[in-house]
């Protein structure tokens, strides 16, 4: 029996380390009720960094469609669908009780939205009502208690370990890639690329020529394969339903969404920003970086002084506590660059600057500058990209 004890208890230790060790991670999704906002896949993989049994709610109104996209998510251990008229609009007001009793029945160790608008809604009230805090905008998960976030606008990054049992994080998009879809979803998307084709080559009448009639058929063939594909591949993550209740608190109702259509990307997805200062000089002027971002498939944005006086809406106003951008390209047009727009642009991989003034202190921050009037260097640009399209290529 002496000899016995030691064993046991050490077993018992190890078992204890364990249970402490599993992790169990809530992930909230972004959505329109139709389609995943990009930045899901992201924070997924934010999650998948932490570690353990990952979980991700769907929550709105007609939004089963968005939980199909979500169960293709490479390693989920499962999605949880909450359709309910109380989402309409996802006010974080009746979201947060249900988290709070999905948090009752499985216990996750995390809780993780996008450091957006949305995330920063309604994870600080589901912090409050477990009494645990929020930490918000991480750029790095070091262990599933440790996680790093910039402080002082950038200046500094913190590494910070959170010792409660519950961990409430919302995640910087920019520092974590998109996780992987399941197979099945990328012969879903070739089957949909196929499908449309087929559309496409369908022949209409006798007339038509043989060789689209060849091009259908050899695309027919390939849509059935995919499709047999698919079935043996299975379809991703189980979709369970989230459990029923009067959500609706009455504090708010969401009465109508606007949403600004827009043919250029969007500023939190764009690869090239180009944001335009005070030197812009009118509205009007501003014209000439929506002829240049479409030249290069890129968002426009403004600085402070800019929006402020009217040049460019407030959607498009790039602060440092607003938007957190990370472009491959940002090109800052007639800005001066004090400190407190550099801390916008600080993410950015490579910063061209254009401004007349070389003593401009955005030059400090600029991998390549241009000293010059505007006015002049971009209609040059316009023309040169509008002849490199008109090239043909060999
Ligand atoms: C608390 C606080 C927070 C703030 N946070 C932010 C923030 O997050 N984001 C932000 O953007 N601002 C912020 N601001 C405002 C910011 O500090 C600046 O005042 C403002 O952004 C300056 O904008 P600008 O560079 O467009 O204009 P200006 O400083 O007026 O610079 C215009 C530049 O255009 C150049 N120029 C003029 N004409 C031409 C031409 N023809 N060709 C080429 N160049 C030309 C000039 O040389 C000049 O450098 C904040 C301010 C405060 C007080």
């Amino acid at each position: 029996m002496k000899s016995f004890l030691p064993f046991y208890t050490t077993k018992i230790f190890n078992f204890s380390i364990d249970i402490k060790r599993m992790k169990s991670v809530l992930v909230i999704a972004e959505h329109n009720n139709e389609t995943l906002t990009p930045i899901t896949r992201n924070i997924v993989t934010a999650a998948k960094k932490i570690g353990g049994e990952l979980t991700v709610l769907v929550a709105g109104t007609e939004c089963s469609n968005a939980a199909k996209s979500v169960s293709q998510i490479k390693g989920l251990k499962r999605v949880v669908l909450a359709e309910n008229k109380a989402f309409n609009g996802f006010p974080a007001e009746n979201l947060t009780p249900l988290i709070l009793s999905l948090q009752k029945q499985f216990s996750f160790t995390h809780i993780v939205a996008g450091a957006t608008i949305f995330g920063k809604g309604v994870l600080p009230r589901v912090a409050a009502k477990l009494d645990v805090p929020a930490l918000t905008d991480i750029t790095d998960v070091k262990d599933p208690d440790v996680f790093v976030r910039p402080a002082y606008t950038g200046n500094i990054l913190m590494t910070i370990k959170v010792k409660d049992p519950v961990k409430i994080i919302t995640v910087r998009q920019s520092n974590f890639p998109p996780c992987s879809l399941q197979e099945s979803s990328r012969i879903r998307d070739k089957l949909a690329v196929v499908r449309r084709a087929m559309n496409i080559h369908k022949p209409i009448n006798n007339r038509e020529s043989k060789f689209k009639t060849v091009q259908y058929l050899r695309l027919k063939r390939a849509a059935e394969s995919l499709t047999k594909w698919q079935e043996l591949r299975g379809d991703g993550a189980p979709i369970r339903q989230a459990p029923k209740g009067d959500y609706n608190l009455g504090l708010t109702e969401v009465i109508k969404r606007d949403f600004i259509k827009s043919c250029r990307p969007q500023l939190s997805e764009a690869k090239t920003i180009i944001c335009g200062g005070k030197g812009i000089a009118s509205k009007k002027n501003f014209e000439l970086l929506y002829d240049l971002a479409d030249k290069m498939n890129a968002a426009v944005g403004g600085s402070k002084s800019a929006v402020e006086a009217g040049f460019a809406s407030k959607d498009m106003y790039i602060a440092r506590n607003g938007k957190v951008l990370s472009p491959n390209l940002y090109i800052a047009i007639g800005i001066s660059g004090n400190e407190r727009d550099i801390a916008a642009l600080k993410e950015s991989k490579t910063i061209i600057a254009i401004n007349k003034d070389p003593h401009a202190p955005i030059f400090k921050v600029a991998d390549y500058g241009l000293v010059g009037d505007l006015f002049e260097i971009i209609p040059k640009l316009i023309s040169k990209l509008q002849s490199k399209e008109n090239t043909p290529k060999t």
